[in-house]
């Protein structure tokens, strides 16, 4: 398949970009090839952080980097074309499980996760939002200096090329793509009546300051395609960046030290074991999952759970995979004849022709839907000083994150728990590098989760309940008999799981459980920084991407500042 803007051949597996920078040296032992390399940074993972700050360091032509990922390259159109977050991609998915959830009736969770280049950001819904304010506030009185929302927020402006606002808030110029959907669908305006109608306040902007209010979501889309923290920060540069090495296929299974050094990362590509070395610094990239994992399969972690599994340790660091937080979310479906919502029969297979067509001469219409079109933020109590929920209003039926499909057509609605007190963890299932991690969001743990999902249902059920859309609800799939607290209870602990954004399992701060200090570096160790989402000391009232460029940008930056300091 070629590159739809580029033209490129899109790879497959294991696959080498840029040539190597430096010195190459063959070693035989175990009869397996190891091919050493040295570069100034090896970056692990080409996420959503691992992109931008990837990107960012190899903006100097002096500096050497290298970035791997152990998925392929992320350029089909199955990836571009918003519309293809409709079907299954398992080659972009690691599709993880958790493990079952007590506070869910023993229920096993979904965690998708990006694989390859762009990370999640390459299979996610592409809603453009920072979090409020109060969450960077909150992040540097928890002893965090230079991450209040006014030091981050000229990072959220670097990244942000937006096409709809500008002022105070907003950045021009970056290279993060974002703007109003081209959808073009009527259901906007009925949303926003619903909104009307039930007295919330109709917002345009969710990007500024505050954000309370319902409305259309922005996305991280250009010219109707989908523009993944890849596009932005990295397939411009690959191949034309000496500087800059990608390896895809590559899936690191450790970081190499010496003592207390990191000095490189070992991975597997295809059938052969390799290593990098980094004259400066590696830096973890990998997720909320997989940077603790990767730091526990190198001994660094909880000395007691390393030894159960044969690790040695390199430094006990007790909060590695502790502190995980995600945003526990409930899904109201309706079915519906109202002819805007997406729909999988036969029947409307002109409609998607028309639509396909429509794409390909205006990048407009069906096909540039990110599904999560509307939504905002809520209150559920008016005396917060802060929204406490998040709606996201889909265009079409979700069960089982879209994994059970069903004829009729309809939508949804997500309401899900901004701040919730609940605290899970990841841990090491084997000492296999290539096996899954053991995943535990511990999903209404806290007692005061459920009261707050509680008043989460309610409230988004006024908003259900309006005038403008009961008229389009043919039948109401799960929730028509739940009336009562307890009714609503039950239903949350059975239908109850993630909208996707894990944090906070390598911390920062500068207390016992923390991982990495306010500069982003492992404690305890030398050369070796986490930049993505697990860095998150508490989770943020909003979706994660534009945050986790925010911390790649701002990585980069403290990084760069070093460098001229030295
Ligand atoms: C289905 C879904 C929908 C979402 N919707 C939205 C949304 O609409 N808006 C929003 O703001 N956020 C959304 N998110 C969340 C957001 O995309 C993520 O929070 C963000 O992308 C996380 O960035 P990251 O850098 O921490 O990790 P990721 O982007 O997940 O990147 C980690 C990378 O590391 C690689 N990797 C992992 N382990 C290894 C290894 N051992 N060796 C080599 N490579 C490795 C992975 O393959 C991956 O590419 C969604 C997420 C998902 C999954």
């Amino acid at each position: 398949m070629d590159h739809p803007l580029t033209g490129a051949r899109a790879g497959r597996g294991a696959n080498r970009l840029t040539p190597p920078v430096t010195a190459r040296r063959n070693d035989e032992a175990q009869g397996e090839t190891s091919v050493t390399d040295t570069f100034d940074f090896v970056v692990v993972g080409a996420g959503s952080g691992g992109c931008a700050v990837a990107g960012r360091l190899s903006e100097d032509a002096a500096t050497s980097v290298a970035l791997l990922d152990a998925g392929g390259r992320n350029d089909t159109w199955r990836i571009t074309t918003p519309f293809g977050l409709a079907l299954p991609y398992p080659a972009a998915n690691w599709a993880f499980d958790t493990v079952p959830q007590k506070g869910l009736n023993g229920r096993i969770g979904y965690q998708p996760r990006g694989k390859g280049l762009g990370g999640s950001s390459a299979i996610n819904a592409m809603v453009y939002i920072r979090g409020h304010k109060w969450d960077y506030d909150h992040w540097a009185a928890l002893g965090n200096a230079g991450w209040s929302y006014a030091d981050v927020l000229p990072y959220f402006k670097r990244a942000e090329n937006n096409r709809d606002f500008d002022g105070e808030y907003h950045g021009k110029g970056g290279p993060l793509h974002v703007n109003r959907l081209r959808s073009d669908n009527p259901i906007h305006d009925v949303f926003h009546q619903a909104a009307r109608e039930a007295q919330f306040r109709v917002r345009d902007d969710f990007n500024e300051a505050d954000h309370e209010g319902l409305g259309s979501y922005q996305v991280t889309q250009h010219n109707g395609e989908r523009w993944s923290a890849a596009r932005a920060y990295l397939q411009p540069h690959i191949d034309k960046r000496a500087n800059l090495r990608v390896e895809t296929g590559a899936h690191a299974t450790r970081i190499l030290f010496e003592g207390k050094r990191a000095v490189g990362v070992e991975y597997v590509q295809g059938k052969q074991k390799k290593q990098l070395r980094a004259r400066r610094e590696v830096i973890l990239a990998a997720g909320a999952f997989q940077s603790p994992q990767l730091l526990m399969l190198s001994g660094v972690g909880d000395g007691d759970a390393l030894g159960a599994h044969g690790i040695g340790v390199v430094h006990h660091l007790p909060g590695v995979g502790r502190n995980l937080q995600d945003h526990p979310d409930f899904v109201f479906v309706y079915a519906s004849d109202y002819p805007h919502f997406v729909h999988s029969s036969l029947g409307r297979l002109p409609t998607l022709l028309r639509a396909i067509q429509r794409y390909r001469r205006e990048r407009r219409g069906l096909m540039t839907t990110n599904f999560a079109e509307c939504g905002g933020f809520l209150k559920t109590q008016a005396h917060l000083d802060v929204p406490d929920i998040q709606l996201h209003f889909v265009v079409a039926m979700l069960d089982d994150h879209g994994r059970k499909r069903h004829k009729e057509a309809g939508f949804s609605c997500h309401v899900c728990l901004l701040r919730p007190k609940s605290r899970g963890s990841v841990w090491l299932r084997s000492a296999d590098p290539l096996a899954a991690p053991m995943i535990d969001p511990n999903f209404l743990g806290e007692d005061e989760d459920l009261e707050a999902m509680v008043a989460a249902f309610r409230t988004t059920r006024r908003l259900m309940e309006t005038p403008a859309l009961r008229a389009l609800q043919k039948k109401d799939m799960f929730t028509s008999n739940v009336r009562t607290d307890d009714d609503i209870r039950a239903i949350l602990r059975n239908r109850v799981d993630t909208v996707y954004h894990p944090v906070g399992s390598c911390k920062m701060g500068t207390d016992a459980l923390a991982v990495v200090d306010p500069a982003l570096k492992v404690h305890g160790v030398q050369g070796l920084r986490v930049v993505d989402a697990s860095i998150m000391p508490t989770l943020i009232g909003g979706n994660t991407n534009a945050p986790t460029i925010m911390i790649g940008e701002k990585a980069a930056d403290m990084i760069k500042a070093e460098m001229r300091a030295h």
